[in-house]
């Protein structure tokens, strides 16, 4: 048994009082599901996923202009689980089912091949993968960008719920560094994936949260640096400016979102004249936005493994296996059960 957990069981009976953990990443999601980490916590120790997954963030109405472009004839790159995320009326699936050009890509590297110059990637994720976007804009490769930066969502976050700590993203801090989460001013453990690492910043975590510290320990130092790495960040302050952006579930954030710096690249303003008049709308019985903001849990959903499965997905959040906590819920409890 992790040593941990008697510890763990011992600071909760210190603290008595019900204390919410917000676990950010989708990363960190897939670990607690797969070891069913939640349920081996005691009772007054709460774990609430958060908006961590990149694909259920994204907002309906860029899926939606992703689509419009696509049944434009516009060519376009992106990554196998934005294929599926259902627009309003129809999935860039169901597009290139019909025959739109879309390439499935694993690696943005694929669209710097000469054959594939010519398409606009949908780039989506945090600083994570912000990286490889911005060396494609470095390469003239125009983008269509939803990327997104995590200490404003955690922010609007923490207006509306009662979080008592955060598990920070492992690979966010691998680019940003270890600093940046400072300015939240809640306890905090940067963490690795395994299972014993996260029960180790649990525990970690109920310290802080006893001793009312609002500090970040970083517990991945391994892989997470306090300036984190200075030559990818080079690259994103050189290709890209900070914007507004839509989350999927909380709304426009003021300066979440990243933008490319040269309009040329930016498929938003290529083809604005195609991107006009787009009418989003979410399926109204799907609790996505509330997932996302930790105000429910997949199960809370009634659509959850009936008419939404991972082979039909209704809502952005059951798409990814690995991040989405739909998804992740399917995979460990729905087809177990
Ligand atoms: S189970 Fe499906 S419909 Fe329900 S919240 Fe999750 S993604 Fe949305």
């Amino acid at each position: 048994m992790n040593k941990y957990l008697n510890e763990i069981s011992k600071i909760a009976r210190e603290i008595s009082d019900e204390v919410v953990i917000m676990e950010v990443c989708g990363g960190h999601t897939n670990t607690i599901m797969k070891y069913g980490i939640r349920n081996i916590l005691p009772s007054n120790v709460k774990l609430i996923s958060g908006p961590g997954c990149p694909v259920c963030v994204t907002s309906q109405e860029d899926i939606d202009s992703m689509i419009v472009l696509a049944k434009a004839g516009i060519k376009i790159a992106t990554y196998g689980d934005m294929m599926h995320v259902p627009g309003t009326t129809t999935s860039l699936a169901k597009e290139k089912a019909k025959g739109a050009d879309i390439k499935i890509i694993y690696s943005t590297t694929e669209i710097l091949d000469e054959k594939n110059k010519d398409r606009i990637f949908f780039a989506i994720g945090f600083e994570t993968t912000t990286p490889m976007s911005a060396y494609l804009l470095k390469n003239n490769i125009t983008i269509y960008s939803t990327h997104k930066t995590m200490i404003p969502p955690m922010k609007e976050i923490l207006k509306n719920n009662k979080i008592n700590g955060f598990i920070d993203p492992g690979h966010v801090s691998c680019i940003t560094g270890s600093n940046i989460w400072e300015e939240l001013r809640v306890p905090q453990v940067i963490c690795g994936f395994e299972k014993d690492q996260l029960i180790r910043a649990i525990y970690k975590l109920l310290v802080l949260i006893k001793e009312n510290k609002n500090e970040v320990i970083n517990d991945y130092k391994e892989v997470v640096k306090e300036k984190g790495n200075i030559k990818a960040q080079t690259l994103i302050k050189k290709t890209f400016k900070i914007s507004n952006a839509k989350w999927r579930g909380i709304g426009e954030i003021p300066n979440s979102g990243l933008e490319p710096k040269d309009d040329n690249l930016n498929a938003k303003i290529k083809y604005k004249h195609l991107l006009k008049n787009i009418h989003s709308q979410e399926n109204s019985i799907c609790r996505c936005s509330e997932i996302i903001r930790g105000l429910c849990e997949p199960k809370d959903c009634p659509l959850f493994a009936k008419t939404c499965t991972h082979e039909n997905p209704i809502g952005a959040c059951m798409v990814s296996e690995g991040e989405g906590a739909c998804g992740i819920a399917y995979k460990y409890i729905s087809k177990k059960g």
